[in-house]
């Protein structure tokens, strides 16, 4: 009886999402930091999108699910989840969807992990849920997606795509990441495990002095060459996790954070070597980030038309929810009102700070310093008050809203009319936001049919 409780406490942290799986999402991100302070050569490279990597893309993974964007239990009472996953394309960039059952879903550690981990030494034919099932029959365990995510990556990188050849580099670094949480490779009770991979000090986690090296240099070698390195990596952890156990049982929490800091410094020189393995392979026609073209639509799905995968929500188009504990205001995909085409969004009672349909952030537009952009659309507002128009948002490298611009804002009941909005983008921008936004609005208010331009000059 008790050697099932334990079996299934250890199977049920390996299959599920943070904060109860793995490193949390201040680990990864510190360790895919630690990994890039080694490579300026890297990260002068890839400029701004180091910092995203570094905050989201090596937290993919873990924010993959569908839970984000709905309203779930908080403690006695209930609030909202932003929509990360749609917000970042999260699904896209994992190559997994539970919505829609595309792709294929990852276990968030390796083999030896799961084997390890288990009371009998072999890997559970039943197990946590579904995703868990399907990852351990087909065997999609961490380590084979390293070889998947280092390939997407590199594909991208060649082909001219940096942005998504990083977004899919943050992927891969994630599930190295995944390889060192010492817990995860034997059996152990849920308090001992929490313990065991907590790091209280995550400053801590540094390889400074580490010179990264290259794993190879002709691609046939890439997968055996990360099989190899993952396991290797694997085996380390594995190796201290019985100490850390034993220093977490006697209290000695400082000594066993330590020892668990030099397992996430393993998994961060592999990172390291990984990257400048990247780096040096299309070190030749290594991409930019491309200058923001003029004279066009910048936006996707400007008519909200499409929701190709039937998911109920416009294509390349995000809700937003500035107020998480105010439950009652919705964001409709509308099929019945649109200006044109076949669909219109609408916010309806909107609260005090309000909420809106945006661009999402996988989509922001690259926007510099002294660049004009316009911004237009239409919009109906039905018995409306409040404030309700169209915005334009600028960012800087760390994502902090640096400035704001907005259109006039429309009231009461009318039908499709055009609001346009000009900016000049303000200095130390790197992304910029387009949407329709809605606060106080106690009746309801309907978008369609934008435009973001880049204008000459
Ligand atoms: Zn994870």
């Amino acid at each position: 009886m008790k050697t099932s409780a334990v079996f299934f406490t250890s199977v049920f942290f390996f299959c599920l999402a943070a904060p109860l799986l793995a490193w949390d999402g201040a680990e990864h991100s510190m360790i895919t930091s630690a990994a890039l302070e080694v490579l300026p050569i890297v990260t002068a490279w890839i400029g701004v999108e180091a910092r995203k990597w570094i905050k989201i893309y090596s937290n993919y993974p873990d924010f993959n699910w569908l839970c984000f964007g709905e309203i779930i239990r908080s403690g006695a009472g209930f609030k909202r989840s932003p929509d990360e996953r749609h917000d970042w394309n999260a699904s896209h960039y994992c190559d997994f969807d539970e919505a829609t059952g595309k792709g294929d879903y990852y276990a968030h550690g390796t083999r030896l992990s799961a084997e390890l981990s288990a009371s009998d030494g072999k890997i559970p034919l039943v197990a946590g849920d579904e995703h868990c099932q399907r990852a351990f029959k087909h065997g999609r365990f961490s380590e084979r997606a390293v070889v998947k995510f280092f390939k997407h990556s590199l594909d991208n990188l060649r082909t001219g795509n940096l942005r998504d050849g990083i977004r899919f580099a943050g992927v891969l670094s994630h599930y190295i990441e995944d390889n060192t949480p010492p817990p995860h490779f034997l059996v152990t009770d849920s308090a001992t495990h929490h313990a065991m991979e907590q790091i209280k000090n995550k400053e801590k986690i540094s390889i400074r002095g580490y010179v990264p090296q290259v794993l190879f240099s002709d691609d046939d070698q890439m997968e055996t060459t990360l099989l190899r390195r993952m396991e290797e990596l694997g085996r380390f952890a594995a190796a201290k996790a019985p100490v850390i156990r034993e220093l977490v049982k006697l209290k000695k929490m400082d000594e066993a954070e330590d020892l668990t800091v030099v397992c996430a410094d393993q998994s961060a020189m592999l990172l390291a070597d990984c990257i400048l393995t990247l780096y040096k392979l299309c070190e030749e026609r290594w991409p930019s980030i491309p200058e923001t073209s003029l004279g066009v639509n910048l936006l996707k799905n400007p008519s909200f038309d499409l929701d190709r995968q039937g998911q109920n929500l416009p294509d390349d188009w995000v809700r937003e929810w500035y107020d998480l504990t105010a439950l009652n205001y919705q964001h409709v995909w509308n099929r019945y009102t649109a200006r044109s085409g076949k669909a219109c969004v609408k916010l309806l009672q909107t609260p005090e700070k309000g909420a809106c349909w945006r661009v999402p952030w996988a989509n922001s537009v690259q926007g510099r310093a002294g660049q004009k952009y316009r911004l237009s659309g239409f919009v109906r507002p039905e018995s409306a008050s409040g404030e309700n128009y169209l915005g334009m948002l600028f960012f800087n490298a760390d994502m902090e809203m640096i400035g704001e611009i907005r259109s006039q804002s429309v009231a009461g009941s009318e039908t499709w009319r055009r609001l346009e909005v000009e900016a000049t983008v303000p200095a130390q921008t790197t992304d910029i936001l387009a949407g329709c936004f809605s606060n106080r609005n106690t009746g309801a208010v309907l978008f369609d049919d934008l435009e973001l331009i880049r204008q000459i000059g």
